[in-house]
């Protein structure tokens, strides 16, 4: 890690691992399915421009997004990687065309996905507006009842011709519910109904897993994969062990060192007493900077290789560490913590003990932390 100058802390991103989890999961593909690369909320969080150009030098070439603004901001992230001479790339908007973004998404040639009766008249439209066709993504709804058109949005597609015109589908998609849970009955319900629902765009490509679908096996991949945490190195399982590659290390110095010899307590709310003699060490990082404050008296930091469980509360800029297990002369101020990987608590177990999932940590990763760029 390298010193963290003028930030509080370095979030360091592995580009080759990213690329290594991208490979793994391409391999497991069916025969002719391709593997998108899921770069919504600036890539999970750990940035887009950087994230994708990466993944467009492996070979991605579909992108998706949640907004028209991630789709301007991706644009101009793959083009200034044009001299590594890929194809730009398809983008895709989750959100799909609303009247205040479906001119913008034409203009910018980016692909909505099509997820209402209401987004289907609106495409259409702006396809007659601009005189020719427009291509677009049309969702259904399989079980999770969230996005998507619905059984009765089908059947007005296929008892009006004109339903669909102008609009070029290349694929129809669905999300699967559970995909984190191989053994649950919806997963198999989901793609039942996705089968079902392909009859109505027979001229269309399919696609509907994402990374924990892509772990479910070949008859979920159909011919395009919507990978996320996988890539980014969170598991895509709820439980069991991960195979991907950690791409998330996030790294801080301590700041000051506080002996203790007497019954005392740390922190806001003075909710962590010490009983006997110990050393707390106050480190720079707190809920400001996406370190959860539900992570107060739960997580776990590594100093020296030692394990130095967070004590007292999250405050806003700093969190307080139990290093007494650590060699003094190793936990002075200065001293490297590591907070997330590098061998200590990985990703999902700091997910486990926030009570949340790997997807809100990285997700919330502040823009204070200095974002280091590595392999
Ligand atoms: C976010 C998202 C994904 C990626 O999901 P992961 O679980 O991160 O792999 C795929 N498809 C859709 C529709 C999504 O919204």
């Amino acid at each position: 890690m390298s010193p963290v100058d003028g930030a509080s802390a370095t979030l360091t991103i592995d580009l080759g691992a990213l690329a290594a989890n991208y490979r793994l999961l391409r391999a497991r593909l069916g025969p002719g399915c391709q593997c998108a690369a899921v770069v919504k909320a600036d890539a999970y969080g750990l940035g887009l421009g950087p994230v994708a150009r990466r993944l467009a030098r492996e070979g991605c070439g579909h992108f998706f997004v949640a907004t028209l603004d991630e789709a301007a901001a991706l644009r101009d992230a793959l083009d200034q990687g044009g001299d590594e001479g890929e194809a730009a790339g398809a983008i895709y908007v989750l959100l799909g065309a609303e009247p205040d973004t479906a001119a913008g998404l034409a203009e910018l040639g980016v692909i909505p996905v099509l997820n209402s009766r209401e987004h289907i008249e609106l495409w259409r439209k702006e396809a007659a507006r601009r005189g020719g066709p427009l291509p677009a993504i049309v969702q259904v709804d399989t079980g999770m009842n969230r996005l998507g058109l619905e059984a009765r949005d089908l059947d007005w597609i296929a008892q009006e011709p004109d339903a669909l015109a102008g609009i070029e589908v290349r694929f129809v998609m669905s999300h699967l519910a559970c995909a984190d849970e191989p053994g649950h009955p919806l997963n198999q319900r989901q793609l039942d109904a996705f089968i079902g629902a392909r009859a109505t765009f027979p001229a269309a490509s399919a696609s509907l897993s994402n990374s924990g679908g892509i772990l479910l096996g070949q008859a979920y991949h159909f011919d395009l994969v919507r990978p996320g945490i996988a890539l980014y190195g969170g598991n895509p399982l709820a439980q069991g062990p991960n195979s991907f590659s950690e791409v998330v290390q996030l790294q801080t110095r301590i700041v000051q060192v506080r002996e203790i010899d007497s019954p005392q307590a740390v922190g806001y709310g003075a909710t962590h007493r010490v009983a006997g003699p110990c050393r707390i060490a106050t480190v720079p990082v707190g809920y400001a900077d996406g370190y959860l404050r539900s992570l107060g008296n739960r997580g776990t930091a590594f100093v020296a290789g030692v394990r130095a469980p967070l004590v007292g509360r999250v405050s806003m800029d700093l969190i307080t560490l139990d290093v007494t297990a650590a060699p003094p002369e190793q936990t002075r101020p200065g001293a490297i913590v590591t907070l997330i990987g590098g061998g200590g608590a990985g990703l999902d177990d700091i997910a486990r003990e926030a009570g949340t999932i790997s997807y809100e940590i990285l997700t919330r990763l502040g823009p204070r932390l200095k974002r280091a760029y590595v392999n």
